[in-house]
C-alpha cells in the first residue's frame, strides 16, 4: 500500500483530489484502508475505481471487461464463466462511466490538434436507428470523443464539436468532415471566444483565426465510389495545404482516418457489427461501450502507424510500440486495462464555503495550503 498513489475522495475535504501531498496515511493493512489527515475520513484502496465494492477479484473483473472491450458478447461470458448476465452488464456500465471520467480528465485538455476528422455512424437498435458521431486527431490518432443521439442533426454535431473544442488550443486547425451541412455552422458557433471590453451586456464573440473546414463528398455509382468532391467551406487553399502537409503524408484532404476508426469501433462493439443479432435496447449502453472501447484504444492499444524505429548497433531495426495517448504526451507508457480501470480521477479543487463577511482564519489557512 502506497499512500502517495491515492487521493482523498471526500467532497467536503479541502485536500480532495490532491495526490502525494502527505495528507494520506495507511489506516489498516488488513482491511486495506487509508485515512486522510485533513478531514479524518477513512476510505478503501479501491474507492474511485471500477472495482469499488465488487465481490469478484479485480483481476477477474479486468479480464471480463477486456473481453467486453474487444467485442465479446455478454452471452458468451455468461456461457463460459457462469456469471449472471446482469452482473456482466453492470460491470460494462461501470467501466463505461469510469472511462468517460478518465477521458474527460486526461484527453479533453487543450493541445495543438492540427487536423481533426469527424464522421457519424448509423447504428441500428431495437425499435429504431441512433447516430454516433466521433472525432479523431489525425497526427496522433487520438480519439477525441463521441456523441450518441436519436437524430442526425445540428444538435448532434454541435455536441461533438464542443468536445473537440475542449481538446483544442487556439492554433491553426483543419476540420475534414463528410458533406453534412451542420458541420460548418456548428464549428463557427463553437470555436468563438468572448471579447470582454468592460461594457455592460453580453460580450461580443469572435471566431478563432485560422480555422479551416474541408468537406469531402464521395460520389457513388452502383455502391462503388466513382469520384470525390472536396469543398473548402472555410479558409484558403494555401492554409489548407499547409495544415495537410503538417499533419499527414498526402496532399489531398480525406476522411480515411476517421473511417478506419469507425471500422475499429464496429469490430469492437458487438452492437455495431453489421447484420448482427445483438441489437441494443438503450442508447446509454452504446455510449458506455463507446467510451470503454475509445479509452482502451487511446491508452492500452499500440497503434501500428505510430510505432517508432530504433536502429541498434548491428544496424538492425527495433520497433517501439506507441499508443495515441503516448503520441499526444498524455502518458509515457502503454497502460494495461487494469491500470485504466484503477485510475483514480481526482475531484475538482475544493472551494471554500461561501458566506457573508470575511473568511475565518481557519478557512484562510486551508485555502492557502490546499487550493493555491
Ligand atoms: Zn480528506
Amino acid at each position: 500500500m502506497d499512500p502517495n498513489k491515492v487521493l482523498c475522495h471526500n467532497p467536503d475535504c479541502p485536500a480532495r483530489g490532491k495526490k502525494g501531498r502527505g495528507n494520506i496515511r495507511v489506516h489498516s493493512l488488513k482491511q486495506r484502508r487509508y485515512i486522510c489527515n485533513v478531514c479524518g475520513k477513512t476510505f478503501t484502496e479501491s474507492q474511485g475505481t471500477v472495482f469499488y465494492r465488487l465481490r469478484y477479484p479485480a483481476e477477474f473483473v479486468t479480464q471480463m471487461i477486456t473481453l467486453l472491450a474487444y467485442a465479446c458478447p455478454i452471452a458468451a461470458i455468461v456461457a463460459a464463466f457462469g456469471i449472471d448476465e446482469r452482473t456482466v452488464a453492470s460491470w460494462q456500465r461501470r467501466a463505461g462511466l469510469h472511462c468517460q471520467k478518465v477521458h474527460e480528465h486526461l484527453v479533453q485538455q487543450p493541445r495543438d490538434l492540427g487536423q481533426v476528422q469527424a464522421d457519424e455512424i448509423r447504428v441500428k437498435h431495437q425499435g429504431g436507428i441512433v447516430w454516433m458521431a466521433m472525432a479523431l486527431c489525425v497526427s496522433t490518432r487520438l480519439w477525441l470523443g463521441g456523441v450518441v443521439s436519436a437524430c442526425r442533426d445540428g444538435n448532434l454535431i454541435t455536441r461533438l464539436i464542443q468536445q473537440v473544442r475542449r481538446c483544442a488550443l487556439c492554433r491553426p486547425l483543419l476540420f475534414c468532415t463528410d458533406g453534412f451541412k451542420g458541420y460548418a455552422s456548428a464549428i463557427q458557433n463553437v470555436f468563438r471566444t468572448p471579447i470582454f471590453t468592460g461594457k455592460l451586456g453580453r460580450p461580443q464573440l469572435r471566431m478563432w483565426d485560422n480555422i479551416c473546414i474541408v468537406q469531402v463528398v464521395k460520389e457513388y455509382s452502383s455502391k462503388r465510389v466513382v469520384g470525390v468532391i472536396r469543398r473548402i467551406t472555410q479558409g484558403t487553399q494555401k492554409q489548407v495545404q499547409l495544415l495537410l502537409h503538417k499533419t499527414q503524408n498526402t496532399a489531398q484532404a480525406h476522411v480515411a482516418y476517421i473511417e478506419r476508426l469507425n471500422g475499429t469501433f464496429r469490430s469492437r462493439i458487438v452492437a455495431l457489427i453489421r447484420r448482427g443479432r445483438c441489437l441494443l435496447r438503450q442508447s446509454e449502453t452504446l455510449q458506455q461501450a463507446m467510451y470503454l472501447v475509445g479509452t482502451v484504444y487511446n491508452f492500452c492499444a499500440p497503434h501500428r502507424s505510430l510505432r517508432k524505429v530504433l536502429y541498434l548497433a548491428d544496424n538492425s531495426k527495433h520497433w517501439i510500440p506507441c499508443t495515441p495517448a503516448m503520441a499526444s504526451g498524455i502518458t509515457d507508457h502503454i497502460w494495461t486495462v487494469q491500470e485504466l480501470l484503477s485510475y483514480q480521477v481526482p475531484l475538482p479543487p475544493w472551494e471554500p464555503p461561501k458566506h457573508r463577511g470575511r473568511p475565518s482564519k481557519r478557512i484562510k489557512e486551508l485555502t492557502n495550503q490546499w487550493v493555491t
